[in-house]
C-alpha cells in the first residue's frame, strides 16, 4: 500500500479527546480546525510555563540520497514507540511546504506504518500557517513599493531592496520578474522575484520567536533595503509593517497538534528552509511539547553536518534547549549510494560499496559526539531489499566505532518495529543529563564561526571567499558579531560538491555570499548555488494527485 493509503486507513480519534485523554489539555485551550487538527492557545502554553522539562531527543541523518533515509518516518516511529513501551511522548515535525508536494518529493508526514494523520490536510493546506506567513511578508513588499509610489521620504534605493516576495509554490518562472510596469499609475518600475514561502525570513521568524512580543520586535527589525547612501538600513519598523504583520500571524503563532497513526499526539509547526534558515519547527512548539510530555522526538532537516548543527548552534542557542541524545539515521541503502553504487542498483547486495560508505556515517558520529558532545544512537531505516550479510556487517562495523546501533523497522510494523531503538534511547536519556557543547561560541568573529564550522565539521581545509565578502562580514562584526551563522550548502556532501560523497577531507569551502537576517537573528553564508525558489521536474507528482467525488484525494504519495 502507498503511504496515503496506509493513512486512510487510519482510526483516528477526535483530537480533543485524545489531547485531554493523554496530556491532560482541556478542551478550552484548543482551538480546534475540524474534528483532527487543533491549535493550542498561548495562554495555556504560558499556564505551563514551571513545570519541568521531558528530554529532547534529536533525529538526524547521514548525508542525504536519492535514496531516501527517512528521518520524519524515523521521528514517527520512534515516537510511536516510546509510547507503546509507557514512556510519555510527543512528537514535534516541521509542516511540510506545498512546492515540493508537486515536484518530486511528495508528502512529508513520514512514510508507510510511521505517519502523522490527517496526512493529505498536513501536506495540502493544514491550518493556513504557510498561507499567514506569506501573506505577512507580502504585505511588507507592498508596503515598500506603495512608500516608493507616495514619494519615499525614506529615500529606499530601489536597486538595492532585499526584500522579494514570495509564494508556497514551486514556480521557477517567478524566480525574476520586473514589477510596476503599465505607467505611473502603477509605480515604479524595478526588477525584483519570488522565493517559496518557506525561504521567508518570516518563516524563521515565526520558527525563533519566543512569544508574540518578541515576534513583532523581530518582524520590526528585518531589514527590507537599504538608503540611496547605500549603507544605511531601511527596517520594516520604518515602514510601519510590523504590527500589521504581527496581526496576520496571530494564528499561525500557536502550534499545531494532530496524531500518529497509532493515536500518538504530534506537533507539527512552522517549517524553515534548511538551506538560508535554520530547517527545523517553531521553538515554541518544542517548548511546549517538553512542557507536556516526558520525551519530546523532533527533527532537523537534511543530514547531521547541516541540519544538526543549525538545530543546536542556532535553535538551542536562542531558545535555550538541551538536546539529550541524538538518533542518525542511515540505510544501506544510502551508504552504498555514499559508496559509489548509482541509484538503479542500489537494491543488490554489495558489501564493498557498503563498506566504502560507513566513512560518511563514522564523519557524522564523531560530529555529534565530539563537537556537538551528546551521545548518539544509529537507527538503521530497514529496506526489503537489504540483505542479513549487509545488516549483520553494518552492525558490527558501528560496534567497532563504539556506537551502538539498532535496526528499526517501523516503517513496516510501525512503532512495534521500533521498540529496540526506543529501549536503547530511552535507557541514555534516563541515565545521562543533556550537555551539548556549541561548535563556536557566541564571541567568535563571523569568519572564524564560519572557519570552524567548516573544518570542525565539514572536514575542509579552510574556507575562502572574495574580498567583498570579507569586508561585509568584517564590518558586521561590529553590530552583529555576536549571530550565529546559518549556513547554506549542498546537503548531499560534506563539501559544497554535491558528488563528492562518504567523507571527503582536505577540500575548500568557498563562501560565495553572505545575508543579514536580521529578524531572524542570524547570518547566512552562502557557500555555491543555492535555490531559493525551486522548480517542478519534467514529469511532476501533481500529474497524479486526484480527488474523487467524495473528495477522497489520491496520489499524493
Ligand atoms: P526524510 O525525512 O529523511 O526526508 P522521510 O521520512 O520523509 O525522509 O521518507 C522519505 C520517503 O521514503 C517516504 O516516502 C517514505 O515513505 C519512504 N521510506 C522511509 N523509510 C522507508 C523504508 N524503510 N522502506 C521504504 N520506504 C521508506
Ligand atoms: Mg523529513
Amino acid at each position: 500500500m502507498s503511504d496515503i493509503e496506509i493513512a486512510q486507513c487510519a482510526r483516528m480519534l477526535p483530537i480533543i479527546d485524545l489531547a485531554r485523554e493523554k496530556l491532560g489539555i482541556p478542551a478550552a485551550s484548543l482551538d480546534p480546525y475540524g474534528h483532527y487538527k487543533a491549535k493550542v492557545a498561548l495562554d495555556y502554553i504560558d499556564s505551563l510555563k514551571d513545570r519541568p522539562d521531558g528530554k529532547l531527543i534529536l533525529v538526524t541523518a547521514i548525508s542525504p540520497t536519492p535514496a531516501g533515509e527517512g528521518k520524519t518516518t524515523t521521528t514517527v516511529g520512534l515516537g510511536d514507540a516510546l509510547n507503546r513501551i509507557g514512556k510519555k511522548t510527543v512528537i514535534c515535525l516541521r509542516e511540510p511546504s506545498l512546492g515540493p508536494c508537486f515536484g518530486v518529493k511528495g508528502g512529508a508526514a513520514g512514510g508507510g506504518y510511521a505517519q502523522v494523520v490527517p496526512m493529505e490536510d498536513i501536506n495540502l493546506h493544514f491550518t493556513g500557517d504557510f498561507h499567514a506567513v506569506g501573506v505577512a511578508h507580502n504585505l511588507l513588499s507592498a508596503l515598500i513599493d506603495n512608500h516608493i509610489n507616495h514619494g519615499n521620504t525614506l529615500a529606499i534605493d530601489p536597486r538595492r531592496i532585499q526584500w522579494k516576495r514570495v509564494v508556497d509554490m514551486n514556480d521557477r518562472a517567478l524566480r525574476k520578474i520586473v514589477v510596476g510596469m503599465g505607467g505611473t499609475a502603477n509605480g515604479y518600475l524595478r526588477e525584483d522575484g519570488f522565493d517559496i514561502v518557506v525561504a521567508s525570513e518570516v518563516m524563521a521568524i515565526l520558527c525563533l520567536a519566543t512569544g508574540m512580543a518578541d515576534l513583532k520586535e523581530r518582524l520590526g527589525r528585518i531589514i527590507v533595503g537599504y538608503k540611496s547612501d547605500g549603507k544605511t538600513p531601511v527596517y520594516a519598523r520604518d515602514l510601519k509593517a510590523h504590527g500589521a504583520m504581527a496581526a496576520l500571524l496571530k494564528d499561525a503563532i500557536k502550534p499545531n497538534l494532530v496524531q500518529t497513526l497509532e493515536n500518538n499526539l504530534a506537533i507539527i509547526h512552522g517549517g524553515p528552509f534548511a538551506n538560508i534558515a535554520h530547517g527545523c519547527n517553531t521553538v515554541t512548539a518544542t517548548k511546549t511539547a517538553l512542557k507536556l510530555a516526558d520525551y519530546v522526538v523532533t527533527e532537523a532537516g537534511f543530514g547531521a553536518d547541516l541540519g544538526a548543527e543549525k538545530f543546536i548552534d542556532i535553535k538551542c542557542r536562542m531558545a535555550g534547549l538541551n538536546p539529550a541524545a541524538v538518533v542518525l539515521v542511515a540505510t544501506v541503502r544510502a551508504l552504498k549510494f555514499h559508496g559509489g553504487v548509482i541509484k538503479e542498483n542500489l537494491n543488490q547486495e554489495n558489501l564493498a560499496a557498503l563498506e566504502a560508505g560507513f566513512a560518511n556515517l563514522e564523519r557524522h558520529v564523531h560530529n555529534i559526539r565530539e563537537h556537538y558532545g551528546l551521545p548518539c544512537v544509529v537507527s538503521i531505516n530497514h529496506f526489503s531489499f537489504d540483505s542479513e550479510a549487509e545488516i549483520a556487517w553494518l552492525m558490527k562495523q558501528c560496534e567497532a566505532l563504539g556506537v551502538k546501533a539498532v535496526l528499526a523497522r517501523h516503517w513496516a510494523e510501525g512503532g512495534k518495529g521500533a521498540e529496540e531503538l526506543a529501549r536503547t534511547v530511552a535507557g541514555i536519556v534516563d541515565h545521562q543529563p543533556g550537555r551539548h557543547t556549541f561548535v563556536y561560541g557566541d564571541e567568535t568573529p563571523l569568519w572564524s564561526k564560519i572557519e570552524t564550522i567548516a573544518t570542525k565539521i565539514y572536514g575542509a581545509a579552510g574556507i575562502d571567499a572574495d574580498a567583498k565578502v570579507k569586508a561585509q562580514l568584517e564590518a558586521w562584526n561590529t553590530d552583529y558579531g555576536h549571530y550565529p551563522v546559518c549556513m547554506a550548502k549542498t546537503q548531499m556532501s560534506f563539501s559544497t560538491d554535491p558528488n563528492a560523497k562518504g567523507a571527503p577531507t582536505g577540500h575548500t569551502v568557498a563562501i560565495r555570499e553572505v545575508r543579514l537576517a536580521n529578524g531572524a537573528g542570524f547570518i547566512v553564508a552562502i557557500a555555491g548555488d543555492m535555490m531559493t525558489m525551486p522548480g517542478l521536474p519534467k514529469v511532476p507528482a501533481a500529474e497524479h494527485i486526484d480527488v474523487d467525488d467524495s473528495g477522497r484525494i489520491s496520489g499524493l504519495f
